[in-house]
């Protein structure tokens, strides 16, 4: 199931336009259709209400020169401005039938002069929720009313999931929405990839250095509080003496090591069972393997 109201989009009308689809099992389809009116807010105001008028509602109304957006009615639900093809209910035909009118006129071909936003990226968007390809199954679109070069394939209409234009819609004469630029038109709404959720691993060890730590000593305890030496690797330390309850939490993440960080490291080598001058001075290898084992990081020489 795609997306069927776009919440970027106006709401046009009460939404109810059309009903269930006739095929839902055929590819989902779009028909782009041109206005033949102005362009601007009266314009889309004006044939706003005059689509109604007529019950020929699309599923979208588009302004090119705006890139203001309505919608009519749901996506998954058939739209109105399509002629049937005998028998064959054209607007029920597919998956979805996405119908969008364009202002503008086919003889002057919207790509030339629109400035697509954000709204047109909405509505780009919606289309590929639906699984319609970017790509114009018949080729090419009509430049003048009767073009023989744009087909109207009844086959490739019942088989084929994309774009058409008016113009190529089996039972219908209209020649809208002209040549647009069909490179342009998919260009302007580029897809993006849905970035991969990451797979959840095992951090790697933080990796602590003794004779680091050792320099860590020579220079921070002399120094100004603050200072720091191998920070990184300090807080490491810090983050551990914490958890065992020995460094108070407001000296545990400055990575320097001070006369606070050296006396709870010497209380966790008491903790552990060292004494005397064992428990003081410079950070032995075999302490420190101690208090790594016991918080989740690798003790180096
Ligand atoms: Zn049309």
């Amino acid at each position: 199931m795609g997306e069927i109201w776009i919440k970027e989009a106006e709401r046009l009308g009460d939404g109810s336009i059309g009903g269930d689809m006739d095929t839902p099992s055929l590819p989902g389809r779009v028909v782009w259709h041109t206005t033949e009116s102005g362009q601007g807010n009266a314009s889309f105001d004006a044939v706003g209400r005059y689509l109604m008028s007529i019950g020929a509602e699309p599923h979208f109304l588009y302004d090119p020169s705006t890139d203001r957006l309505a919608q009519y009615g749901p996506i998954d639900k058939s739209a109105r401005a399509l002629k049937n093809d005998g028998s064959t209910r054209t607007n029920r035909t597919g998956r979805v039938c996405v119908q969008i009118e364009v202002l503008g006129r086919a003889g002057s071909p919207f790509t030339r002069t629109w400035k697509p936003g954000p709204n047109f990226k909405a509505l780009m968007r919606a289309i590929r929720s639906w699984g319609v390809p970017d790509v114009f199954p018949m080729g090419s679109l009509a430049s003048q009313y009767g073009d023989p070069t744009a087909k109207r394939t009844r086959s490739t209409w019942l088989t084929k999931g994309g774009h058409y234009g008016h113009c190529n819609i089996p039972g219908n004469d209209h020649w809208d929405p002209g040549k647009i630029d069909v490179t342009a038109l998919f260009a302007a709404a580029p897809v993006t990839s849905t970035p991969s959720t990451p797979k959840p691993s095992t951090p790697a060890k933080p990796s602590v250095s003794v004779a680091h730590l050792n320099a860590a000593r020579a220079k921070d305890i002399p120094a100004k509080t603050g200072h720091t030496t191998y920070p990184t690797e300090v807080k490491v330390v810090e983050a551990a003496l914490k958890a065992e309850g020995l460094l108070d939490a407001k000296y545990a993440g400055d990575g320097s090591w001070g006369t606070t960080t050296e006396a709870a490291y010497n209380a966790f080598r008491r903790k552990v069972g060292y004494t005397g001058s064992a428990a003081t001075g410079a950070v032995g290898l075999e302490s420190l393997k101690k208090l790594a084992a016991r918080h989740n990081f690798t003790a180096k020489a």
